[in-house]
């Protein structure tokens, strides 16, 4: 029998991974595994936990203090999801109880709220103080008890620092209270109560109360809004009619959906193709069984990789289970979500980070209440509430934002794998240009490897056509693009022209001594924005304006590359009849801009598409006849081990994009490096190809997947002290390592991160490389454990999941050069 006298408590703090409490005999039938409790915590602090665990019954030899409260009616996790926040825990190196916290965000029925009350002594005090302390005082003793935030509303001048001082001087006091912190929303809906005949009767004396009854009637329950549209104020009316019993009204929850008004009406194919056939042959028996099992899905653009989930989906929902389906660009996903919504309808929910509160407790409940079939969302995604797991689907699995740098510095793909394992259920990772971790898994038969060789139907994969910048004096446009945008437009057909980031030009470079422009803050090379001549850094947002001389030399800036701007203005140059529309994060501000302009181009209102990294993306238009990547070279130049994988993933897909419909397509490939393998092998459109001579150099130079690294990376605001302990960070890895087998761990650095200053921090990073994932982490987690103790206000991070580039969320103009 479990003890229930005393419970582990996970909390939100940077230490160890449970702490142990005891539970009063009022809680001890509502306590259990997964609910939030409220517990004291040092001397004075109190904090929100999560139950993890009971005690063991054995004595401890100090008093346990008591827990509070218990926040849930329900759990918010089983064992099986616990088991899956335990590895996350672990793997990445972060607290358990953050790790809880992060997978739980806000807006789950109940919180812990500080609320402020006056004293006796307050009381009888507030006459004679003044000013905002008079005030707050006053408010106090008329409302009693208030929270801090009610109080500032009250008293517009109060401050955090004001109540404070009135606590120390004992004229106020602190407690806290659990409060409901639910957020449904409600709805009036109006029914009638009445026949036809009664209607025609009140329409002959009262027309205006006559024509909304037999509205309501005719159109069974009408919602408030909707009354409120078509008849304006007509409160009066509908007061009457409740008082004469002829109509009701109801509260209606009115689920919060952000993409609930997206067109839902796309024809499912009639038949699938033989490799789809094949592909679902091998992956819904694990979805009948319950089964864990990894698949690679490698399909090219097109194959119809889409329709595979869409059916297996089908599948778990039919029988009663439930699926989620995570995508890499949270923008991008209502393209894939109309496709769901067509088959599956309000079975389908969307999850993402800026979803409201109430959004978020939403879909809880929803899947509390087994309405819920499908969550898409992006990575964190991975956390949704779902407890009847029978499919994970990972689409686009090489994408880089899977991974998150904050803690937990996760990789969603790879959580997604354990995710599915914990659960006993099948995971799809699907993709055009596998990474070469998932291609890895799949040589070694980690992964069920299954292929989807062809486009559906007639449509061709483009062919691509390359020209060597080097041999061409235009700045923009090469000859052969040139001609093939003529063309293009000529035939009535639709272009789309990949520019690696927005902005003027990419970087500036001084042509007397190659200096890079660059942020004073943040050492990363500033984009030259031509509409206000200004300079940007768009990592920390810095902007200056443009200084035409260098400041080392003098000598002239020259733009190299190009941003959106200048090819928007130089294809409207070349073709002046031509619809030419931008897409990039300047632009797609809003959901609905961006939707917007997907049914333009999809209805042909647009004739030329200029775009960065997003337009890469989820299209699906057959009207694109021509694809245009007009450097393809920067990404080459990142400082990371996986820039040419990234480059090829890109340019697949960017090419992907083209030759949808029946007719071919064609791709225009401008780049300085003809002979690069990524450039090579996009040509022909050869991932596997790719795949196998980038593990071949992995291998050679002992770079993931063959080896794991782990970065721990140290950040201050002074940059000399900094420096010195990135030294001593690597003086104590060395001699860490005579504990462990030689050669069995490489240290490498530290060196100064590639962005080496963000927001006035200083950064260094050192890298740690093993074959032995498990010697790794605990070396880490020893290190980073024994550096903290003399930190000195400098911070550790430890990143188990590591990208060298650390791509920062948001910001795709970051380039290092
Ligand atoms: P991918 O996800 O691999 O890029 P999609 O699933 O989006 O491919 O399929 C590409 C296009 O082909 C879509 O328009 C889709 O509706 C269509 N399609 C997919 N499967 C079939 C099929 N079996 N028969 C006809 N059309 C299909
Ligand atoms: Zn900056």
């Amino acid at each position: 029998m479990t003890q229930k006298k005393t419970v582990q408590v996970a909390l939100p703090v940077p230490s160890e991974e449970f702490f142990l409490y005891s539970v009063p005999k009022r809680f001890s039938d509502g306590i259990e595994i997964g609910k939030r409790v409220f517990v004291p915590f040092g001397k004075t602090r109190k904090a929100i936990g999560y139950a993890v665990g009971f005690g063991d019954g054995k004595k401890v030899d100090f008093e346990l203090k008591e827990i509070i409260d218990i926040l849930d009616e329900s759990p918010l996790f089983d064992e099986k999801r616990l088991e899956f926040f335990r590895w996350i825990s672990d793997y990445y190196m972060a607290p358990l109880g953050m790790v809880l916290k992060f997978a739980h965000p806000l807006g789950l029925g109940k919180t812990v709220r500080k609320t402020v009350r006056a004293t006796s002594g307050g009381n009888a005090r507030a006459p004679r103080e003044d000013g905002v302390e008079k005030k707050i005082l006053q408010a106090l003793s008329l409302e009693g008890e208030t929270t801090a935030e009610k109080l500032m509303e009250l008293v517009g001048e109060a401050s955090l620092e004001t109540v404070n001082s009135l606590q120390r001087r004992g004229l106020v006091e602190f407690d806290y209270r659990v409060v409901s912190d639910e957020k449904v929303k409600h709805e009036k809906v109006y029914s009638a109560d009445c026949g036809a005949d009664a209607v025609s009767e009140i329409k002959k004396s009262k027309p205006a109360k006559g024509a909304i009854l037999e509205f309501v009637l005719r159109s069974g329950p009408a919602s408030h809004s909707l009354m409120r549209e078509i008849f304006g104020n007509f409160a009066a009316h509908v007061k009457w009619l409740l008082e004469n019993g002829l109509v009701s009204v109801d509260l209606v929850e009115i689920g919060r959906d952000p993409y609930g008004d997206i067109k839902a009406d796309e024809k499912p194919p009639e038949e699938l193709t033989q490799d789809q056939r094949a592909a679902l042959g091998r992956i819904l028996p694990f979805v009948e069984k319950g089964e864990f099992r990894p698949f690679l899905l490698h399909g090219v653009t097109g194959s119809g990789k889409t329709e595979v989930y869409i059916r297996a989906v089908g599948e778990v929902i039919g029988k009663g289970k439930q699926a989620v389906v995570l995508v890499p660009e949270i923008s991008l996903t209502p393209l894939l979500v109309r496709r769901f919504r067509s088959r599956f309808r309000d079975a389908v929910s969307v999850v993402h980070s800026g979803l409201s509160e109430g959004e978020r407790f939403d879909v809880w409940r929803k899947s509390r209440r087994g309405e819920l079939g499908v969550v898409i969302g992006a990575r964190s995604a991975v956390f949704a509430p779902l407890f009847n797991l029978g499919l994970v689907v990972v689409d686009e699995e090489h994408d880089a934002s899977y991974k998150q740098d904050e803690a937990p510095s996760y990789n969603a793909r790879d959580a997604a794998v354990v995710l599915a394992k914990t659960h006993s259920c099948p995971v799809i990772m699907g993709s055009a240009t596998p990474s070469l971790e998932s291609y890895s898994n799949a040589v070694k038969s980690k992964y069920e490897y299954l292929s989807l060789p062809a486009r559906v139907g007639r449509s061709m994969l483009p062919e691509v056509e390359l020209v060597d910048m080097k041999n061409v004096t235009e700045k923009v446009f090469s000859p052969p693009l040139k001609d093939a945008l003529l063309e293009s437009f000529a035939d009535g057909r639709q272009s789309i022209l990949f520019v690696n980031r927005r902005g003027f030009s990419n970087f500036l470079l001084c042509e007397g001594c190659g200096e890079l422009f660059r942020c004073p803050n943040c050492s990363v090379t500033l984009t030259f924005h031509k509409k206000d001549d200004s300079i940007k850094c768009h990592c920390c947002g810095v902007s200056q304006e443009f200084e035409n001389r260098c400041l080392r030399c003098g000598g002239r800036y020259a733009g190299r590359g190009f941003g959106t701007q200048s090819v928007e203005r130089a294809a409207k140059k070349l073709l002046p009849d031509a619809r030419v529309r931008v897409m990039d994060r300047d632009y797609a501000g809003g959901k609905t801009k961006l939707l917007d302009l997907y049914s333009r181009l999809e209805s042909g209102e647009v004739d030329v598409l200029v775009g960065t990294q997003m337009v890469a993306k989820g299209h699906d238009i057959p009207g694109v006849a021509l694809v245009g990547v007009l450097c393809s070279d920067h990404m080459l130049a990142l400082p990371d081990f996986r820039s040419g994988e990234r480059t090829f993933q890109l340019l697949t897909q960017v090419a992907g994009r083209t030759g949808r419909g029946k007719m071919p397509g064609r791709v225009v490939l401008q780049t300085y490096n003809p002979a690069h393998p990524s450039v090579r092998f996009a040509v022909t459109h050869n991932a596997s190809g790719f795949l196998e001579e980038e593990l071949g150099l992995r291998e050679s130079l002992g770079q993931p997947p063959f080896t794991r690294f782990v970065s721990l990376r140290a950040n201050g605001a002074e940059e000399k002290k900094t420096k010195a302990f990135a030294e001593r960070m690597k003086l104590t890895a060395e001699r860490f390592l005579r504990g462990i087998p030689p050669g069995s761990l490489r240290v490498l650095g530290p060196s100064e991160a590639p962005l080496y200053r963000i927001k006035n921090r200083f950064r260094w990073q050192m890298v740690l490389a093993s074959e032995n994932i498990g010697l790794l982490r605990n070396y880490a987690a020893a290190l980073r454990d024994s550096l903290k103790k003399r930190s000195e206000g400098i911070k550790i991070v430890v990143d188990a999941a590591v990208f060298l580039d650390e791509p920062l969320d948001g910001s795709p103009g970051v380039v290092l050069v």
